[in-house]
């Protein structure tokens, strides 16, 4: 998945959030974790492309296996009950479903290895024909990519997007209508 991973962060974090939060600070904090989150695992694409020079698939990096997520969770328990110091479960929680979202959408087109150290094979619910050269083209040319435009299209639509941009439009629309009458006037 491309474009549509911060969208649906923005969707669960706008759902989640303020059902875990004590106060609505907590709930803003909470949403900016679970926004965060829904991006992390594709954090290795940095070292895909500045270190790696290209050669493993992104998928097969330890931020795309969901069980390293599990275990990064559970380290981090663990790590809270040595020091003494009260698990941030909401935190935690938020992270884990925002990462666990980003797994999901990507098991749409991309492949995700679920089953992982049991088995290494990864699963895709859709398998994209290879077309084009640039391999980008195959997946953003592929009728999957529909629900990446309808996730963004919701996304957009909850914060308020349509308004925003008639607002925008309005003053632009008014000024043309203007600039037309004032022209047609001097025509005459
Ligand atoms: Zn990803």
């Amino acid at each position: 998945m491309f474009i549509a991973h911060l969208p649906a962060g923005y969707l669960l974090a706008h759902r989640l959030a303020p059902r875990l939060a004590m106060t609505r600070a907590q709930s803003r904090r909470l949403m900016a974790v679970c926004l965060l989150a829904s991006v992390l695992p594709d954090i290795d694409l940095l070292y895909f492309h500045a270190i790696d020079g290209r050669r493993t698939l992104h998928h097969d990096y330890w931020t795309h296996i969901p069980v390293f997520w599990l275990i990064a969770a559970a380290a981090a328990v663990a790590l809270f009950r040595i020091a003494r110091m009260p698990v941030p479960w909401p935190a935690i929680a938020v992270l884990l479903c925002g990462i666990f979202l980003h797994l999901v959408l990507d098991t749409v087109t991309g492949g995700i290895a679920w089953l992982y150290p049991f088995g290494a094979g990864k699963f895709a619910l859709i398998d994209v024909p290879a077309r084009f050269d640039r391999w980008v083209w195959n997946f953003v040319l592929h009728w999957s990519f529909l629900l990446e435009i309808t996730i963004l299209a919701w996304a957009g639509r909850e914060i308020g997007l349509p308004r925003f941009l008639q607002r925008l439009w309005r003053p632009v629309a008014a000024a043309m209508l203007r600039r037309r009458a004032s022209r047609q006037e001097r025509a005459e």
